[in-house]
């Protein structure tokens, strides 16, 4: 038995998960209140997995952490205002379990690759599109990493010169235009909508479909999208691309355009007659699963 843990924006899961990667205990909580988030998170995890009271059968914790991972410690999770942060090792001097860290689309990647829609492909590509944009690379069946820094930042790969400030500090980073909270921010602004619920918008987008200015801001939306997605696609051609996140609740809105605009678009360098994209199989689970497979 392994323990797997998604630490996301506003939640944490805590999966136990069986040899054949199944989750057979799911317990989560949700973040109200990022004050004291560190001992929030502590607390939360060491305080679960005690009551499980299997502390003696589990192999090891994995936790996917939303940020970078450098040495198994938490160097930045902007998200969650953390930086510097040697979480394993505050849990392992509790628990006595061996406790390792890595990037969450890194172990959603690597969900997707053992038990969901990657299974099939020896070089392929993981994006997870919502709050912000994280990525992963499968190389020969394996999951690239350089040595030292976690790499892959497709996030912050700058696609606009002088672009919008990031929350990374710089400028006209992928994220900051592909992002579904800015897109969902746009739109709820625009529109005077009040909310960043994503089902209330995408319903809202559904009921209005010739409403001009949306479909402008669709257009906007995946005009970045598909630049940034063509720069992952010519450094790497893969044989496929796997899409998690919230982005796969907006079904066909964007999906299709986004096809198109790879395809007809003047973005491939190597032409392609037929791209394979795929929705993450393992939804929100991909993260705890993964992290039980680090
Ligand atoms: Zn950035």
């Amino acid at each position: 038995m392994k323990i797997g843990i998604d630490i996301g924006g506003s939640h944490i899961g805590i999966g136990l998960i069986n040899n054949n990667g199944s989750i057979v205990l799911k317990i989560e909580k949700f973040i109200k209140d990022k004050t004291n988030i560190k001992e929030q998170i502590e607390e939360f995890i060491t305080e679960t997995v005690i009551e499980m009271g299997l502390t003696n059968e589990i192999e090891s914790i994995g936790i996917a952490i939303p940020g970078t991972v450098t040495d198994n410690k938490i160097i930045k999770a902007v998200n969650l205002g953390i930086e510097e942060y040697d979480l394993a090792s505050n849990l392992e001097k509790i628990l006595k379990i061996p406790v390792k860290l890595k990037n969450d689309a890194k172990c959603a990647a690597l969900a997707e690759q053992r038990y969901g829609e990657l299974a099939n492909y020896e070089n392929s590509i993981f994006l997870c599109i919502g709050t912000g944009v994280g990525g992963a690379v499968i190389h020969d069946g394996k999951l690239l990493e350089p040595d030292g820094v976690p790499g892959f930042e497709f996030s912050h790969t700058i696609i606009q010169k002088d672009g919008e400030l990031c929350n990374c500090g710089k400028r006209g980073c992928f994220e900051t235009y592909a992002s579904l909270k800015r897109f969902k921010q746009k739109v709820s602004d625009r529109f005077d909508l009040n909310t960043l619920s994503g089902k209330v918008i995408r319903k809202f987008i559904e009921e209005n479909p010739d409403n001009q200015m949306i479909k402008e801001m669709i257009k906007e939306y995946v005009d970045y999208l598909s630049i940034g997605i063509s720069n992952i696609i010519n450094i790497f051609e893969p044989d496929a691309i796997c899409i998690g996140g919230s982005f796969s609740e907006y079904g066909n809105i964007f999906f299709e355009p986004l096809k198109e605009a790879l395809l007809q678009g003047n973005l491939l360098f190597n032409k392609r007659n037929e791209i394979i994209i795929k929705y993450a199989k393992l939804k929100n689970d991909a993260g705890i699963i993964g992290a039980a497979l680090i």
